[in-house]
């Protein structure tokens, strides 16, 4: 191909503009990461007003509908802050323009009509690729982002012509974008297309489903995911589907922007630092315990968590493993939201010991950032995690992972066992079991290395080495696409 390869990546939120998760994350960086690798990169997103309103240097390329139970559908093209990539974005008020989060409403209760939302993104993507939407840009490979996206592989697959390849990324299995079978006529598919091989999951279409069975490469986030995935503890029920199609399945771990995770630059922290200037983490620190209202006291092993309050974040084994630590003389500093229980089990041990226990529940980027950089330790003890991203910010800031050996954690920390402490390449603390028991026993251990200050600094300088820039992430995707792209023998 002489000109650079069209690719369309399909999201249904992008950093910085509006994110709920890692996938926010992942979509404000790879694209970027895309271009640097030669790529003709393009966005489409669903026109909420975060990104509708600042959508600037605007065409109008499409006008569609009535159709997914929108009036009007105006596919647009313009440039949004912050992103150095053109994005079309899909203006249609009567989906996409109310307040707040892009899935769920105030009371946390899905939109009804997510189905209509989501359907809609995933049908622009594949007439992106089919070329009748803009003849000035045709995309030769979509590449849809978790559910949201995972009916555009569906409908390239089920186009008499299909022009395109696609590639759809899993960064969750557990959400399944079910939707029910009456909607098929609104979603523009046919009746055959609902079936144990098509897009049915127990009675549902699963719009997941619709990604991991018609997409011609499926990836997710990391390697020991990608395995994971495949058994039945992992699958979410749909390890059947996955193991058929094992051979298109590629684990690609994520990256890290390190623009904006940086502890030498980030203008979040109060006292920035690098691996060369590492004592003034230690202020960090403080400036950390003073804003939450700990004791400020350089001593106490401080464990952060930025995180939702899920069961599939293991929230719960913390909680119950932290009154010992506690008496070890140790801090928690949480930032989250989400389940509950898991909030008023936070609140009480806050109330508690207020000295050592400050937990906030909101979404808060800057504090996120401070919490990562002043914190001694990250915590992400999950059940399960595709990839998770806040022990890779911890690695880069000197704030020791304390993990599951799960998923992509697994494959980003080294624990801290006599071992990698000897032969210098130890990270972090891991632990095994899904248990309180097993997560206490590697956090006594950070409480142990933690008191003896040369064997600590010495792991940190280790950790803020790692380099997972999404540069390297980046050139597993190309390859993938060079493959798909490249004209059949
Ligand atoms: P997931 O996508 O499963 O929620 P990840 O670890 O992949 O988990 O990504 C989580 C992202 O969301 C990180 O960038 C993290 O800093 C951010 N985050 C999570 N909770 C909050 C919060 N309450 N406030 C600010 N940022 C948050």
């Amino acid at each position: 191909m002489t000109s650079a390869a069209r690719i369309l990546q399909v999201g249904a939120e992008i950093f910085p503009l509006i994110k709920t998760g890692g996938l926010g994350d992942v979509l404000g960086a790879l694209p970027q990461a895309l271009v640097r690798q030669g790529f003709d990169v393009r966005l489409l997103l669903p026109g909420y007003p975060a990104l509708r309103q600042p959508l600037t240097d605007v065409q109008q390329v499409c006008t569609l509908g009535p159709a997914f139970g929108a009036a009007s559908i105006e596919i647009l093209l313009g440039r949004l802050p912050g992103i150095a990539l053109p994005a079309y974005v899909i203006d249609a008020p009567s989906l996409y323009e109310r307040a707040g989060n892009p899935y769920v409403d105030d009371q946390g209760k899905e939109w009804a009509d997510n189905a209509a939302r989501f359907g809609l993104l995933g049908w622009v993507a594949a007439h992106l690729g089919l070329g009748d939407i803009d003849r000035s840009w045709r995309a030769h490979l979509v590449h849809g982002h978790d559910w949201h996206a995972g009916l555009a592989a569906t409908y390239l697959a089920l186009h008499p012509q299909p022009r395109c390849r696609s590639v759809f990324t899993v960064h969750n299995l557990a959400f399944a974008g079910l939707f029910e079978r009456e909607l098929l006529p609104t979603l523009l598919l046919p009746e055959d297309s609902f079936g144990l091989d098509g897009i049915e999951f127990h009675g549902d279409g699963s719009m997941l489903k619709a990604g991991l069975q018609y997409a011609d490469a499926i990836t997710t986030v990391s390697p020991t995911y990608a395995s994971e995935i495949r058994t039945p503890e992992f699958g979410c029920g749909l390890d059947g589907v996955i193991a058929q199609r094992a051979e298109q399945l590629h684990g690609i771990l994520n990256g890290v922007d390190y623009e904006i995770w940086n502890p030498a630059t980030d203008r979040q922290l109060e006292v920035r630092f690098d691996h060369k200037r590492i004592a003034l983490k230690a202020a960090a620190k403080a400036a950390l315990q003073k804003q939450l209202g700990l004791a400020v006291d350089p001593g106490a092993l401080l464990i952060g968590v930025v995180s939702r309050l899920t069961q599939q974040k293991g929230i719960d084994l913390l909680l119950q493993a932290l009154p010992a630590l506690l008496a070890d003389g140790a801090q928690l500093a949480l930032l989250g939201s989400g389940d509950a229980i898991l909030e008023n089990g936070c609140r009480a041990l806050a109330t508690a010991a207020p000295s050592q226990v400050a937990v906030r529940f909101a979404y808060d980027e800057p504090l996120a950032h401070r919490i990562i950089g002043g914190s001694d330790v990250i915590a992400v003890p999950s059940r399960f995690e595709p990839c998770g991203l806040t022990q890779l910010y911890g690695l880069r800031y000197g704030t020791l992972p304390l993990v599951r050996r799960v998923g992509g954690l697994a494959d980003t920390v080294i624990d801290a066992d006599d071992a990698s402490l000897t032969a210098g390449t130890a990270t972090g603390f891991v632990f095994d079991a899904a248990t309180p028991a097993a997560l206490l026993l590697a956090a006594r251990r950070a409480v142990a290395l933690h008191r003896q200050s040369a064997g600590w600094q010495k792991v940190m300088k280790r950790a803020m080495a790692q380099d997972f820039s999404w540069d390297g992430a980046a050139s597993h995707y190309a390859a993938l696409y060079r493959e798909l792209l490249a004209p059949s023998t």
